[in-house]
């Protein structure tokens, strides 16, 4: 932490990043970080490769997220938050790897431990928790802005405080941010308030394409491209619809397959997907997304393959006789 705080203080350009498609986690730590460091008076490059989710375009300052850095020389330091491995960043991360100081601030059991410095908390609930640690660390008071962005990666990364991941730290710190003025119900309403047409209509469409394994312990939903299309709507709105397929009766083991743009929708032909997995608890899918090449947590976690869409179902449907 010391070590981190000095590399920080001593910097004359810092880039912050955390991973493209960002949830509310990336989000706010990078939020939060970027500016109590800008509190300090050190200049700093906030990154996100994806556009903001229109949920936290409400977080202070999200407007100084940019989706372009300039060449590796800029930059003596690099904080990369909520990262498993540096690829996850995107486009950015060859450019990144040449940056001098490579820092990796993660809560990610399966983080690869990328970087020239770690400081990787698997018992975190959030990002957001480092964040506030290396903020204390570095001394720099905590305001509303920062506070806001601190609550908000807590309440999304903890499921509203409901996964196995919520800890004694998730309520103290946001008691300690409500204390410094965030109102969690202004939050959740910008969070899960609420939703375009647009989205309802796709969770109807990711609802009805639900399959079950023979056993009824794993549950699939798929989502294509197609589907975005019918309801003008895109990868941002499919956040949280995993979590129906999850609660269902008897399933341990909940999969969401996500067709990636410029994908294909027929179903014989080769497409890029992403997949993210979920448990009830009692199985640790980090391993399952490990053997795909992804990672994640024991009970959400997720990878990407380019396969057929039929090839896919069927790897996942095997995985059931496990469970
Ligand atoms: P989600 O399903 O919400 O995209 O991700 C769930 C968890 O799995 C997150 O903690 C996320 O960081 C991790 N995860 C999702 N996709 C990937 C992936 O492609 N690679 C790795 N290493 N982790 C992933
Ligand atoms: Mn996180």
């Amino acid at each position: 932490m010391d070590q981190i705080s000095n590399q920080i203080k001593e910097a004359t350009h810092i880039l912050l990043a955390s991973h493209s498609d960002p949830d509310g986690d990336a989000v706010s730590s990078l939020l939060a970080l970027g500016l109590a460091i800008g509190k300090l008076g050190q200049k700093t490059t906030i990154y996100n490769a994806s556009p903001i989710p229109a949920v936290y375009r409400f977080l202070p300052s999200v407007e100084r997220i940019v989706r372009h850095i300039k060449k590796a020389n800029t930059y003596d330091v690099a904080l990369i938050l909520d990262c498993g491995d540096l690829p996850r960043i995107g486009e950015a991360s060859t450019t990144v790897s040449r940056i001098p100081m490579v820092i990796n601030i993660d809560h990610h059991i399966s983080n690869t431990g990328f970087g020239d410095i770690q400081l990787i908390d698997p018992m975190a609930c959030s990002t957001a928790e480092i964040v506030y640690r290396l903020i204390k660390a570095l001394d720099v008071p905590i305001d509303k802005a920062i506070a806001t962005s601190l609550y908000t990666g807590i309440l999304t990364d903890t499921g509203s405080f409901r996964f196995s991941s919520t800890n004694q730290a998730a309520f103290a710190i946001s008691r300690e941010m409500a204390e410094l003025g965030v109102e969690p119900h202004n939050v959740a309403r910008h969070v899960y308030g609420t939703y375009s047409l647009g989205r309802i209509k796709l969770l109807n469409l990711a609802l009805d394409s639900i399959e079950i394994s023979d056993n009824g312990k794993l549950s699939i939903m798929t989502v294509t491209d197609a589907m975005f299309e019918e309801t003008g709507t895109n990868s941002e709105d499919v956040d949280g619809m995993i979590n129906y397929a999850r609660r269902i009766e008897d399933v341990k083991v909940a999969a969401l397959i996500q067709e990636q743009k410029n994908g294909k929708t027929n179903s014989d032909s080769h497409g890029r997907y992403h997949v993210s997995l979920r448990s009830d608890g009692s199985v640790d899918v980090a391993t399952i997304a490990g053997s795909f090449g992804g990672g994640g947590h024991s009970s959400a976690a997720g990878f990407q393959v380019e396969t057929t869409l039929t090839k896919l179902k069927s790897d996942i449907i095997t995985l059931a006789q496990n469970l």
